[in-house]
């Protein structure tokens, strides 16, 4: 008995191949960390505060209306109320008509539109250039597509003296992004508004990108789901609107974004049929259908905000206003204690410098773990501030250029923010206080 019981173990590898080297993940490490340890969680990106109550109440209208076949599945590609609402604002924002049958697509998230990208452009051998700091997923889901990711950075610029550092301050070297081009090049991935960054790309970046697309005839997956969350007036450009883009470009965005639902996980990709096609493809080989009661509610906020688009009582426009004031009162608590922070021009994240802390927690020198890394479990563990290196938005080798930086995220109650502004004044006092 014993010896069969022994024989039937599996002594074979199991892991497909394509699986080495992308088994960790930064999300799963630091979200436990955080759940352990945090008092104060300005790590991974989701607000504290509840979404608009339009929206739960189509939620609930969703859930315990007349409507039952709402508790059933709905059409794969995006439930109808869903995609033609998408069809209508996006086709407004774009200037052009769209397709709700063939033009969008609903998706589990961005994350699953991403997944569906990758899997439907990508094959054995193909290039895809990603701009560091960039969402960590795109680099393993390219690999496991069968491609190679290839990178470029943002170069920091030094801020003018005594000017506290600007998301804008981070940018392309043209020449270098041009030299990552070649046949091998199958698409870029754009995703601006940036995490980490905040970085909000300038018309003429977008349209050095535009350009190099067009000339290598290169598609571009454009992760927006931060488009709304734009501040001091800055306008998020879509880069599909750019000459020659529309043809070759996936947009991809967020209900958990938009509305600050990110459990919903709702999202969507917007695009010709030419390359929606292929991600039906993926998707109704895979996931096929996304959950219906989440997708109407989605679709009535939509509704809502359509009325009040560019109204003061938008909730896009709303937020945004909302997390600018946040973002404002975090820039002043960092900068008030030297961790200096780099003001992000959108998104709900600000990159902060942690240089001057380095006294509290010492550089081991040799170690195969960047320094923020360190920092930010450290930091967790002894301050009870969550928030994430940023040099997990690096490549593997590359995370030792940016390593003295954290993320956090600004999407946060005011008395959350307040709590973190506590706790970094006192850690400064007695940083001083011998
Ligand atoms: N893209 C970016 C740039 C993100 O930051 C995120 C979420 N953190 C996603 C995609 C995934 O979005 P979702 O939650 O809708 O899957």
């Amino acid at each position: 008995f014993l010896s069969l019981s022994l024989q039937a173990k599996m002594s074979r590898p199991v892991q497909a191949q394509r699986l080495e080297g992308i088994d960790k993940n930064i999300w799963v490490e630091f979200v436990k960390l955080a759940a352990t340890y945090s008092t104060v969680n300005l790590g991974q990106g989701f607000p504290d505060f509840p979404p608009p109550d339009f929206l739960k109440e189509a939620f609930v209208r969703a859930l315990s209306g007349e409507n039952h076949m709402l508790h059933q599945y709905t059409r794969a590609f995006g439930h109808p109320p869903l995609v033609k609402i998408l069809a209508q604002f996006f086709g407004k924002l774009l200037g052009r008509d769209l397709d709700p049958m063939t033009d969008v697509m609903v998706t589990v998230g961005a994350y699953q539109a991403l997944f569906c990208c990758f899997q439907a452009f990508v094959d054995e051998g193909d290039e895809v250039i990603i701009i560091e700091p960039f969402f960590d997923c795109y680099e393993p889901m390219v690999k496991m597509a069968g491609g190679t990711p290839v990178f470029v950075p943002l170069r920091p610029k030094a801020p003018k003296d005594g000017k506290l550092m600007s998301s804008a301050d981070w940018q392309l070297d043209p020449a270098e992004l041009a030299s990552k081009f070649s046949e091998r090049t199958k698409a870029i991935v754009l995703n601006s508004p940036n995490n980490p960054l905040g970085k909000v790309f300038s018309r003429g970046e977008l349209e050095l990108i535009a350009d190099l697309c067009v000339k290598h005839d290169i598609l571009c997956i454009s992760d927006e789901v931060y488009e709304w969350l734009v501040y001091d007036g800055k306008e998020h450009i879509r880069i599909a609107s750019l000459q020659g883009m529309w043809d070759r470009t996936v947009i991809i965005g967020s209900a958990g974004k938009t509305f600050s639902a990110t459990g919903w996980k709702v999202g969507w990709t917007v695009g010709p049929n030419r390359l929606l096609q292929h991600l039906r493809t993926v998707h109704q080989n895979s996931v096929y259908h996304c959950a219906t009661v989440a997708q109407e509610a989605v679709a009535q906020g939509f509704q809502r905000e359509l009325e009040y688009y560019g109204k003061p009582d938008s909730y896009f426009v709303q937020l945004s206003k909302e997390l600018q004031q946040k973002r404002d009162w975090l820039v002043q608590s960092l900068d008030a204690v030297g961790m200096k922070p780099i003001v992000p021009e959108g998104t709900y994240f600000l990159v902060a410098d942690i240089s001057e802390f380095k006294s509290d927690v010492p550089d081991v020198p040799d170690s195969d773990e960047p320094y923020d890394s360190r920092f930010a479990k450290w930091m967790v563990k002894n301050k009870g501030i969550a928030a994430i290196p940023l040099s997990a938005f690096y490549c593997g080798s590359h995370k030792n250029n940016y390593n003295h930086f954290i993320r956090f995220c600004f999407a946060k109650e005011e008395a959350t923010l307040k709590e973190a502004n506590d706790i970094l004044q006192k850690w400064k006092r007695e940083k001083t206080t011998p």
